[in-house]
């Protein structure tokens, strides 16, 4: 395997690896495996040395409940300027009236938009799990399945968008007192619009959960939830290349709901160090390189597609608008589940995800991370073509990885 130059603002070889070499270790071998295989999982992306920075500076020593100038403890004004930075520049950045940035992840930031706008026992209308709903869209296994009546609109089977007159329909029955909007594995744009008239024909919030595009949205790539929904929900990690949280965006009436849904109902201290890195991500977001970056991811994931179909695999609605595009293997004689394996094999880095027909696994692949690496539509064709190879084993393992390691050598996420 090839070696892989280790920064020094990444790993600062010598605190850790002095007193832990042993959990050094551990750091330096998943440098080194995000270094030398495909990163194609939708939800990932590299953030930059800054973002690290901030994430492992000592803000992570400070305790900070509450909201700037209202804290439960001392010493919080030093740590109240770096909120007060990501809250403006999430509010610039997305045209938003509040910005909340204190949720933990993504799924907290859906549990606080909940518990801002209902009670338990509500009705709320979701995308069904088997058709790419998240967990938090009414998973029994979780909070939101166990506290809250979900109901679950599709996709249509055969072309796989949203049949917008299906969720209307089951608005109309069900009368819901929210619609949730987003997903863990639509290629398309959703229309924020339709789902807007939808919500307010049946007298219900709208909730976005734009997880996933909000990277886009950020980039100008792709439409915003903001002027839609009463509360988006979104994470920091994904396509926006922050550090792991998440985020909430309102207008001015549901400002004070959603900020206590944050604290103090569903969460205690504020992580000041992500904090601080969420404004340091939504700096880089506001420039123009990361506009074109946006775009680039687009038009990556479009060739992805393309050439992917080109190979013969069954590509989820004829293409993507976003990052990210879910296909069937099976007509290279494989399922979702195995091909995984066969692709993580080579270095392909991948997940199995659901497909329109809720029965059968599809793959379902990004490319914010690889775009980060600098990589373009020939290297989407390139990995399009190996990608076929791997699964039709036509491919040597060890031919499979030299072509991975061509790839990622030519283009390391932190390059030194
Ligand atoms: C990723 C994602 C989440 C959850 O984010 P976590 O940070 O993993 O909790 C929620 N909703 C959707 C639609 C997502 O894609």
């Amino acid at each position: 395997m090839p070696v892989t130059r280790t920064p020094d603002t990444l790993l600062p070889a010598d605190a850790l690896g002095r007193q832990d070499p042993e959990l050094a270790e551990v750091l330096l071998a998943e440098l080194g495996r995000q270094s030398t295989t495909l990163q194609l999982v939708a939800a990932e992306n590299f953030t930059s040395p800054a973002v690290l920075a901030a994430l492992g500076s000592p803000l992570v020593n400070k305790y900070a409940e509450g909201y700037p100038g209202a804290r439960y403890h001392g010493g919080c004004e030093i740590v109240d300027v770096a909120e007060r930075l990501a809250v403006e520049r999430a509010r610039a950045l997305f045209g938003a009236e509040h910005a909340n940035v204190q949720p933990h992840s993504g799924s907290s930031a859906v549990l606080a938009a909940y518990a801002a706008l209902l009670r338990p026992g509500d009705t709320v209308l979701a995308m069904g799990l088997p058709h790419g709903g998240h967990l938090t869209h009414g998973s029994p296994a979780n909070f939101s399945g166990r506290w809250f009546d979900f109901v679950g609109y599709g996709v249509d089977p055969d072309t796989g968008l949203v049949d917008y007159d299906e969720v209307r329909s089951l608005a109309r029955t069900h009368r819901p007192k929210a619609v949730v909007c987003g997903s863990i594995c639509y290629p398309r744009h959703l229309d924020y619009a339709a789902f807007r008239e939808i919500a307010d024909e049946a007298g219900a919030y709208l909730i976005a959960d734009a997880a996933h595009p909000i990277g886009l949205v950020a980039g100008g790539a792709a439409p915003s939830p903001v002027p839609y929904a009463d509360v988006v929900c979104a994470t920091t990690h994904k396509v926006l290349r922050g550090p792991r949280g998440g985020m909430l965006l309102c207008g001015a009436e549901l400002a004070e709901r959603v900020d206590r849904a944050v604290f103090p109902f569903t969460q205690s201290g504020a992580q000041m160090h992500t904090v601080a890195a969420k404004a340091v991500a939504f700096g880089e977001a506001s420039g123009p390189a990361f506009a074109a970056y946006a775009h680039q991811v687009v038009a990556n994931a479009r060739v992805l597609a393309k050439a992917l179909a080109d190979e013969g695999l069954d590509v989820v609605t004829g293409g993507t608008d976003t990052h990210l595009l879910t296909v069937d293997p099976a007509p290279l004689g494989v399922d979702g589940r195995a091909a995984r394996g066969r692709l993580a094999a080579a270095g392909l880095v991948v997940d199995a995800c659901a497909l329109p027909r809720p029965d059968e696994r599809g793959l379902r692949l990004g490319t914010a991370a690889v775009t980060t690496q600098g990589m373009g539509e020939a290297e989407m064709t390139r990995i399009a073509v190996l990608l076929a190879a791997v699964l039709r084993e036509e491919l040597p393992g060890r031919a499979a990885q030299a072509e991975v390691h061509g790839l990622t050598g030519r283009f390391p996420p932190y390059p030194g």
